[in-house]
């Protein structure tokens, strides 16, 4: 008989090989509006995450606590890092997705398709090959609170392929708000959340998996899981294919055939997560006011995790 912490639910004793019973969930940092983006940088010891409305890009560190990595960044909301470790954002403010440079300055990958402005790229994934992935919501353009009120240009909310030195070009576009993305360890296969049931309640809350072809095609395969709280935001793969999903009541573990494995519970709505950590083998994790890290095992999926970057 094992006793959990309250934060721990467990629904498949498998889920115990990733979480330890005395794992703790730290807040490590609170007073924020609304965080998002969390992405590890292992060669600096720390982690940036974004708070969006307040325009502002954090830097979080065990030895350099809190402090600002960036002021005015145009409500960047999605991070990660390309296949050599530079910061990939998605801004809703400039509607476009910028990579910082190793000498800070900023290059604007993508800003418009078939001659009209994104909508307001959300979340953003870089695979091996240099390939950046984004989801393209209206949620940045809906109001003021997260970005500037716009009507959407685009005909759809797509998911954006962008091919080193091309063009964005739209590989999914029946969602009815794409948000977070992650590809399984092996690149063959991406998911992607349906956060559609924010504004609308009949739309699934799901995470829906699409497997990519040796010609570049990508097909649909169906739907991951469905959460059973709140709709999927951000997402996260581990080393061994599960998914990690933010949720309304905190983090869900699916298996890579979609059993739910378990739940870290957070007190506030979950918006995004990511893996890090000196041993690499540490959620962070952005809920609404607060970052918070917990232990878990296991190592995420992303290239760059794999060298010194990670
Ligand atoms: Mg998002």
């Amino acid at each position: 008989m094992i006793t959990l912490p309250e934060h721990l639910e467990i629904r498949d004793p498998r889920f115990l090989d990733f979480i330890h019973p005395m794992a703790q969930l730290e807040r490590l940092a609170t007073g924020f509006t609304w965080t998002e983006g969390p992405v590890w940088f292992g060669d600096h010891g720390c982690v940036l995450f974004s708070d969006i409305p307040s325009r502002r890009i954090l830097r979080w560190s065990d030895t350099g606590g809190l402090t600002v990595f960036r002021e005015n960044s145009g409500f960047n909301n999605g991070n990660t890092r390309d296949e050599v470790g530079r910061l990939i954002g998605c801004r809703h403010g400039f509607r476009d997705v910028v990579r910082t440079e190793w000498d800070g300055s900023l290059t604007i990958l993508a800003s418009d398709h078939d001659g009209c402005r994104l909508n307001s790229p959300n979340d953003v994934v870089v695979t091996s090959d240099g390939t950046v992935w984004f989801t393209d919501p209206t949620y940045g353009i809906l109001g003021d609170f997260e970005g500037f009120r716009a009507t959407p240009e685009q005909g759809a909310r797509h998911v954006f392929r962008l091919s080193p030195g091309g063009a964005p070009e739209p590989v999914i576009s029946d969602f009815t708000q794409p948000n977070g993305l992650a590809f399984s360890p092996d690149e063959r296969r991406l998911y992607v959340a349906e956060s559609g049931k924010s504004h609308d309640d009949t739309v699934p809350a799901v995470i829906r998996q699409f497997d990519l072809g040796d010609d570049g095609s990508l097909r649909d395969a169906g739907v991951l899981a469905e959460l059973d709280c709140g709709f999927p935001d951000g997402l996260r793969v581990d080393r061994l294919g599960n998914v990690w999903s933010s949720a309304r009541d905190g983090v869900h573990c699916f298996t890579p055939s979609g059993a739910l494995l378990g739940k870290i519970l957070i007190p506030e709505t979950v918006a995004n997560l990511c893996f890090g950590g000196a041993d690499g083998q540490r959620l962070f994790i952005t809920a609404t006011t607060s970052l918070y890290r917990i232990y878990v095992g296991v190592k995420g999926a992303e290239p760059w995790t794999r060298s010194h970057l990670g």
